[in-house]
């Protein structure tokens, strides 16, 4: 379950509905350049547009296709902030240090959104808000907590907690408690904007190769990544291959875990707005979370489910309509027009992964939420490579711990914990 060539990846909504995009050519040979980005993800893709604008030479190079990793797959929501709330951040950090991470969470949803209009790229993007719906009586004490000392602590008043009657009004789903808004949130085309961001890659000068996987990365002095045909040296590298990894560095590979999750496609509804009003993103509260939203052409896009081992259900459409049916009941009738999954890298403490090992940085484990996130890490990278690295320090500061067992052991512990939350949200 290494590269991103499985998971239905053919059958996806984002493929049939893709902009055209001109393939890049194999690695063939030797090349030298400043940096060497490993991964085409908007990770990969983020860092080589900021480094390329700073002046630097920039290769990219990409195992599969462009934007076919996560990147190209999920679930399209906008979730501005981190994995972790506010309230959770000042908890653990302290005011101060909590707001500055805040503040680069939210510059991350900014710069997302400058990208795509400065390179006008045709993602139909919504910035309408995104809804957690309160699967739990007890989850609206958490919500209503968070959107106070989002307000009063980080100046960010556009959160409110909604009454479950007004829920009601906004997604005819199955009841729930009540819900948490973000006037921030929104959703786009996940594979469109990836192809958006290659493309302006390109037009910035970045070299653009496909097919040209890395199968050693050398960051004792510089950085030297081969592939099977050629080999890049860079004064600096980026890892961007979050959940693909592998182990191509396995220093770093013991603190995320790839999980696989499932994305579904309705038939194009009749009366959408009645289904999610106001063109929301929302999702719910529980551990392993459902979230959708409608598609620009009216279908509702679903993801969600549990599934604790690595291979993908035989039937992937099956398999989530259990799950939309779960949420969505009224939608018995509706057709399943696609089916297909990814893989999402979690780690810990649910705070991603970034940093260095030699002169080759990384960042990764974005934990579900990184449509937003990897625009402030692929800025922060290249500030570091230029040698500004006080922004750089505070996101490597929030590194995840190790999974217990490691490599060999994270799997089943995963599995195991889970088992455990997914008890608790039936519960
Ligand atoms: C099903 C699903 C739903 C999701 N839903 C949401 C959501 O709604 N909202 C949200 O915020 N986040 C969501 N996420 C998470 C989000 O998609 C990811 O965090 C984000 O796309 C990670 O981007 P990336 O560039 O770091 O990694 P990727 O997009 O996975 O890119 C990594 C790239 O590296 C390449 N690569 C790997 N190894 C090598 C190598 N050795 N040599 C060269 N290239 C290599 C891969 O082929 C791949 O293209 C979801 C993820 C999944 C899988």
């Amino acid at each position: 379950m290494s590269f991103n060539s499985g998971l239905n990846m053919e059958q996806s909504y984002y493929v049939a509905t893709a902009n055209a995009f001109a393939a890049s050519p194999r690695l063939e040979g030797d090349i030298e350049t400043d940096v060497v980005i490993i991964g085409g993800g908007y990770t990969g893709l983020h860092a080589a547009l900021n480094a390329a604008e700073r002046g630097f030479s920039v290769v990219l190079l990409e195992a599969g296709r462009i934007g076919w990793g996560a990147s190209g797959r999920n679930g399209g929501q906008m979730i501005p902030g981190w994995r972790k709330g506010a309230a959770e951040l000042i908890a653990r950090y302290g005011k101060d240090a909590a707001r500055v991470i805040f503040d680069l969470g939210l510059e991350a949803r900014a710069l997302t959104l400058d990208r795509i209009a400065k390179h006008a790229i045709a993602c139909d993007v919504r910035t309408n808000g995104h809804l957690t719906l309160a699967a739990k009586p007890r989850d609206l004490e958490w919500m209503r907590q968070e959107a106070e000392t989002l307000a009063q602590t980080m100046d960010y008043p556009h959160a409110r907690v909604l009454p479950a009657t007004e829920v009601e009004t906004k997604a005819r789903t199955v009841a729930f408690h009540g819900g948490f808004l973000d006037a921030g949130g929104g959703h786009l085309h996940p594979l469109n904007y990836a192809l958006g961001l290659a493309e302006a890659a390109r037009g910035a000068g970045v070299a653009l190769f496909e097919q040209s996987r890395v199968i050693q990365a050398d960051s004792a002095r510089g950085v030297i990544a081969r592939t099977e045909h050629g080999a890049v040296r860079a004064r600096y590298g980026v890892l961007a291959c979050d959940a693909l990894l592998g182990d191509l560095e396995p220093r770093i590979a013991k603190r995320i875990m790839p999980v696989a999750n499932y994305v579904i496609a309705t038939e194009p509804l009749t009366s959408p707005g009645a289904v999610i009003a106001d063109d929301l993103a929302v999702s719910d509260s529980r551990f392993v979370v459902n979230y959708f939203r409608m598609s620009a052409d009216g279908r509702l896009v679903f993801g969600g489910g549990e599934r604790y081992t690595p291979e993908p259900p035989a039937d992937i459409a099956r398999f989530g309509r259990n799950h939309l049916l779960k949420v969505f009941p009224d939608l018995r009738g509706a057709r399943i027009d696609y089916a297909w999954g990814g893989l999402v890298s979690i780690t810990m403490s649910r705070l991603p992964h970034i940093g260095r090992v030699g002169d080759l940085f990384f960042a990764h484990g974005y934990s579900g939420q990184g449509v937003l996130t990897p625009a402030i890490a692929g800025k922060v990278l290249s500030e570091a490579m230029a040698g500004t690295a006080e922004r750089f320090d505070v996101l490597a500061d929030l590194a995840p711990p190790e999974f217990p067992g490691g490599a060999a052991l994270r799997s089943p512990l995963y599995v195991l914990g889970m088992l455990w939350y997914a008890l608790r949200d039936r519960l």
